[in-house]
């Protein structure tokens, strides 16, 4: 598999690292704290064009793949901000959704709008009594007229007052145990913090993101029939279509902010003297950042292969699954050791290791747990019997 780094990445890498550095601590401490959406930071990213990085030209995007969207991410996330919550929700949920599904009509106005930083998306998919159980969504929609009529709720879901549209996920035909992937649908809700069926309930979640997390109650929400995503009843497939992105593009951010709990820890330790010397000098703070070093090193490998075969079209539901294991796995470790060698300045939100464990602990459960993970490993890879 060739996914050889080119010049051409090393200028994409270039330029968001120059985007990322004008956004330092301080700022997203204030987003995170004000649960304000970051705006300008959203605005350079869609002046350059990263927002539609895997978006057609014909849409306004740079019509490149999964990898270079990889890089960005994962610069992104090195360089201490938020930058994989905002491609995860809007370029992957939402751009790659419709570039492969969409009808042309909703490819003019949404793939043109993320392109271009109009359009932000949210995903409604969770809900309480389902939870990683997809196929046990109660969220229903029906038929009247030329509109559908949803009732039901969410759990969880993430920037709905942030969002232009939210891909929401509902059942539209009775589970039928002999066809149980047929029957749930995928609806593109225009304004949905503003819709009239919609109520939203804020949670109260311990962790650091700008986003703010919903309860969302939805009753007798209208939703016109040209706003279905893809094929009535055919949304499981879609979804599972774009699974494998949503992996990849996590295992990007989880990689970024691995690498930059390894970046911070070596500063400090280079800096920090204790009994007369650096206390990186010392091998029991250097060794464990060298190792959670070579364990990003090896994850990333595996990212990339598995955004390449995407971008070639070949399977990679294994790398890609793999790659979203080891990364969030390893980003966790290196954030823990990160706070060790920062000793009780770990623990202040100066110095922003402790937001980082937070942050990383958070890619072993979201968006899919690695016990899932596992399954898929389990029994699509290795050819165990479905445990579950
Ligand atoms: C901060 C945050 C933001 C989120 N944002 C969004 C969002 O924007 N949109 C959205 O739709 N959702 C969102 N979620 C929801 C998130 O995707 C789910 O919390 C996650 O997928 C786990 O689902 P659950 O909480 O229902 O866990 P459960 O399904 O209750 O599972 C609990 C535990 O049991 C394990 N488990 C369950 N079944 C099995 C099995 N068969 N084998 C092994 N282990 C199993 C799971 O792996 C997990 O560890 C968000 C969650 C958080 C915390």
């Amino acid at each position: 598999m060739d996914y050889t780094e080119t010049q051409e990445h090393g200028m994409i890498r270039e330029s968001i690292r120059q985007i990322a550095s004008d956004y330092d601590r301080q700022y997203w401490r204030e987003k995170v704290d004000e649960k304000e959406f970051p705006e300008e930071y959203w605005q350079d990213l869609a002046r350059d064009g990263w927002l539609g990085v895997t978006i057609p030209e014909e849409y306004g995007g740079h019509d490149m793949g999964m990898l270079e969207m990889s890089m960005i991410i994962e610069e992104l996330s090195r360089g201490g901000g938020q930058g994989g919550i905002v491609f995860v929700l809007t370029p992957v949920f939402g751009g790659i959704g419709i570039q492969r599904h969409g009808n042309e009509a909703q490819k003019e106005k949404y793939l043109t709008g993320i392109a271009s930083g109009e359009i932000r998306f949210c995903m409604g998919l969770t809900e309480a009594n389902a939870g990683v159980n997809t196929l046990n969504i109660e969220t229903s929609a029906e038929k009247d007229g030329d509109e559908w009529v949803v009732d039901g709720q969410k759990m969880w879901i993430s920037g709905v007052e942030n969002a232009d549209t939210m891909l929401l996920v509902a059942r539209t035909s009775e589970f039928d145990p002999e066809n149980p992937t047929h029957g749930v649908s995928l609806f593109l809700v225009d304004d949905p913090a503003a819709q009239e069926g919609i109520t939203l309930s804020t949670l109260d979640v311990a962790v650091p993101w700008f986003e703010k997390q919903y309860q969302v109650d939805i009753d007798g929400l209208r939703v016109p029939e040209e706003k279905v995503l893809g094929a009535e009843d055919g949304g499981l497939y879609l979804l599972w279509d774009t699974l494998n992105t949503e992996r990849i593009a996590g295992a990007a951010s989880s990689l970024g902010g691995g690498l930059r709990a390894v970046d911070l820890a070596v500063d400090y330790a280079n800096d920090r003297e204790v009994f007369g010397q650096a206390i990186g000098g010392h091998q029991g703070i250097q060794h464990p950042l060298s190792d959670s070093y070579a364990k990003l090193m090896c994850a990333r490998e595996m990212t990339y292969k598995a955004a390449s075969l995407w971008d070639q079209n070949e399977e990679c539901g294994a790398e890609a699954n793999i790659a979203k294991l080891r990364t969030s796995e390893a980003a966790t470790e290196a954030a823990h050791r990160a706070i060790q060698a920062h000793g009780g300045n770990g623990f202040t939100r100066e110095y922003e290791v402790y937001d980082i464990w937070q942050n990383m602990r958070l890619t072993e459960t979201v968006p899919v747990p690695n016990e899932m993970v596992k399954n898929y490993i389990g029994e699509h890879v290795l050819g165990m019997p479905k445990s579950y």
